[in-house]
This record gives structure tokens, C-alpha cells and sequence, in this order.
């Protein structure tokens, strides 16, 4: 594989805040890479580093093979962040916005002309060009920043939390433009809440919590991992039972006098076992329903059990 993003051995300190300890991690080029974890976790100080933003503590990292403090501009070159917060400078116009920005990278206005006016397309803000940013709906604003973490042209690019507070067409819609981005080519690196997103976009996932990467594996080693040790069956009853089974009492949440939620811990065949036990116990079984764990599960065990 050819690597986009080398991580080695990254720590960060923030005073006596140990906020990256230790992580090491290869991104592939072209690859749709998710990185996941709770607040606090360090995906944005990681991100950072990555973007030449905050300096580590200790490690190295390079982007595109150019080391992001060494050869800081060439590895920034490489590099779009479209970062979380949107901060602007209220009196340009979009176009101007993403033509100054152009400039910083060493791009020409007209020589670039036909890239901006191909992100303005396709990010559909072509109508909006002329447009001054404090005009722009806080769903628009979040267009440009990803028009200008593009505007030079990187081969990776990196989302921080794209789409916390975007309504459900605008995030599709995003979905689809980072889609292709990535089809053509493209790296692209995602940090999310959503465990959903990540589930359907990212070909691999790492999860991060406390500073340290607790997994990384691709998308269906997760899922198979915690499969069969944390499946959820729902069971309805026709009447109340006198008590839950002593054997089920640990794992058996009771939503209603006949509704139970019981987990299992041991894949399918526990269900034949929990049904046995729940009938022996004088139980109606009138309805049974199982749920597949999804990545959200694993992502609470995982974070559970590294705590
Ligand atoms: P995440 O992006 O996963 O929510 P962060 O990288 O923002 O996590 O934070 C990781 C840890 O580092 C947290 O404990 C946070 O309080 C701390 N931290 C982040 N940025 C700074 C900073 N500029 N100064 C001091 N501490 C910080």
C-alpha cells in the first residue's frame, strides 16, 4: 500500500493533560478512513497535528511522504481540513473567500478558475457566488469551508465532524459530493458522532478514546468482532411473568410488564437456550424480534472496556 498519512508513536500533552498517548497509524491512499471517539477522546488534537496546527509533544507524521514539521507547506499543500467551527470573514463574497484562500497555496486566480467554479457546481453553491458570506444560511457556510479545504486541490482531505447540526438533504447531499471526491481518488478522512455515516462511507475505522487508539480494523472485522457477543433479543409475553428467571436477571432489561429486552452474550444459539429458560420459567412467548449489533454497540463496548 502506498501510505497518505504515516503516524508514528504521536503524543500530546497539554500540561499534565496526557491528551494523545501514543498512536501510531497508516492511512492508505484513496482509502475512506473513519476515526471515532467520544468527546474528549483527541481526534481533533490529532487532526491538528496532522494539519500542522498544534505541535506534538513527541513522534513523527508526514502527509504525502513530507513530514508535517520538517516540510510543513509541502505537506499542507497536500492536506484540506474542513474543520468544525465556522469562522469567516464576513465581508467577501464566496468566490473571493476561495480565491484568497487559493492564494495562500500558491494558485493563480485564473489558472484555478475552472477548479473553483467545478467545486461551486458541485457543492451547489454556483448561485451563491457573488454572494456575501454573512448572507449564507449556517448549511451554505458549511458548503464553502469544504470548497475551501479543496480550493488547492489536495489529495487528502480531512472532515472534522462535517455535518454536527447539518440537516438530513444537506448531509446526503454533502454525502454524495465526498462520495465522488473519494471515487476519484481521493483520501479522505472522517471524524464523526454519527456512528452511521461512518458505517456506510468508511471502508476502515479506528476508535479512539482516552488518547490512545483502542481499535482499528476495517468496517466488517468490527462488526464480526462484536457479533454473536452482543446481539439484543426483544420478547413479548402474553401475560406478566411471577419473576424473571434467576439465569436471565443480569442480562434482561424489563420495558413493560410483558416486554423484555434481553442480550446475549453468546450468539445465536443463546436464543434457543433464553426462550427454554423464559418457558420453564411458565412464559407465553407471543413475539420474538433479535437485533444485529451495529457499529454504535461496539463503539460503547469498546469505549466501555478501555475506560
Ligand atoms: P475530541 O476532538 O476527541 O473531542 P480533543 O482533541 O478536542 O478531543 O481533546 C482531547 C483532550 O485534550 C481533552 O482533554 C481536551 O480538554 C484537551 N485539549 C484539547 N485542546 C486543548 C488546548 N488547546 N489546550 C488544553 N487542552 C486541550
Amino acid at each position: 500500500m502506498t501510505v497518505a498519512i504515516d503516524i508514528q508513536q504521536v503524543h500530546k500533552h497539554y500540561g499534565a493533560n496526557h491528551a494523545v498517548r501514543g498512536i501510531d497509524l497508516q492511512i492508505a491512499q484513496g482509502e475512506f478512513f473513519g476515526l471515532l471517539g467520544p468527546n474528549g477522546a483527541g481526534k481533533s488534537t490529532l487532526i491538528n497535528i496532522i494539519a500542522g496546527l498544534t505541535r506534538m509533544s513527541s513522534g513523527s507524521v508526514s502527509v504525502m511522504g513530507h513530514d508535517v514539521v520538517r516540510n510543513y507547506r509541502q505537506s499542507r499543500q497536500c492536506l484540506g481540513v474542513v474543520p468544525q467551527e465556522l469562522v469567516f470573514d464576513p465581508f467577501f463574497s464566496v468566490r473571493e473567500l476561495l480565491e484568497i484562500q487559493a492564494g495562500y497555496f500558491g494558485k493563480d486566480r485564473r489558472s484555478n478558475r475552472a477548479w473553483v467554479d467545478s467545486l461551486l457546481d458541485g457543492l451547489k453553491l454556483s448561485d451563491k457566488a457573488d454572494a456575501n458570506m454573512r448572507s449564507l444560511s449556517g448549511g451554505m457556510k458549511r458548503r464553502v469551508l469544504i470548497a475551501q479545504a479543496l480550493v488547492h486541490k489536495p489529495q487528502v482531505l480531512i472532515l472534522d465532524e462535517p455535518t454536527a447540526g447539518v440537516d438530513v438533504e444537506l448531509r446526503t447531499s454533502l454525502w454524495a459530493f465526498v462520495q465522488g471526491l473519494h471515487n476519484d481518488g481521493h483520501t479522505i478522512i472522517l471524524t464523526t458522532h454519527y456512528l452511521e455515516e461512518a458505517e456506510n462511507l468508511c471502508q476502515r475505522i479506528g476508535i479512539i478514546n482516552q488518547g490512545q487508539l483502542i481499535a482499528l480494523d476495517t468496517k466488517q472485522a468490527l462488526l464480526e468482532r462484536g457479533m454473536g457477543k452482543h446481539a439484543r433479543m426483544f420478547v413479548e409475553l402474553s401475560r406478566p411473568l411471577a419473576q424473571i428467571p434467576e439465569s436471565l436477571q443480569a442480562l434482561c432489561k424489563q420495558h413493560t410488564e410483558t416486554r423484555l429486552e434481553i442480550s446475549l452474550e453468546r450468539g445465536q444459539g443463546a436464543i434457543m437456550a433464553v426462550l427454554d429458560t423464559l418457558r420453564a420459567a411458565g412464559a407465553d412467548v407471543v413475539d420474538l424480534k433479535t437485533e444485529e449489533v451495529d457499529l454504535e454497540d461496539i463503539f460503547i463496548e469498546l469505549t466501555r472496556r478501555s475506560a
